[in-house]
């Protein structure tokens, strides 16, 4: 039981690791819905954005340039790529721990759904 990305930030629960660092981990969603589908997680446990606070400011930082990276290490970065949170119920959150998801590899349609 217990927090799903609280349990691969541990290794409890394995996952395919793009990038391991020291505030945040990312790591290929289980279901991608592109070539490239990673989720950075900061690996402090905060819900969502709505619940990030002013002492949270570095591990957001952290969390934003580990996609950039992954984004390189996908070799996405010149062809383009989405980053999305989905905060809460409207968005669709369904892991109540923050995550940026990564997606690239291909043409995305904007607005989405
Ligand atoms: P959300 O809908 O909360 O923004 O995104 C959660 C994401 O986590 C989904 O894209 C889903 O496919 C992914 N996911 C759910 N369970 C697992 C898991 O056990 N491992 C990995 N790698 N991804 C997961
Ligand atoms: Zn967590």
């Amino acid at each position: 039981m217990g927090c799903l990305f609280c349990n691969i930030v541990s290794g409890k629960i394995e996952a395919n690791v793009v990038l391991d660092e020291q505030h945040a981990l990312a790591f290929r969603d289980i279901h991608p819905v592109a070539s490239t589908h990673v989720l950075v997680v900061p690996k402090k446990h905060i819900v969502s954005l709505a619940d990030a606070t002013e002492e949270d400011v570095e591990i957001l930082g952290r969390v934003l340039l580990a996609a950039r990276r992954v984004a390189e290490i996908d070799g996405v970065h010149e062809s383009g790529f989405r980053t999305v949170f989905n905060n809460g119920p409207n968005a669709n959150q369904t892991v109540h721990h923050l995550h940026l998801h990564v997606i690239g590899g291909r043409v995305m349609k904007w607005p989405p759904g």
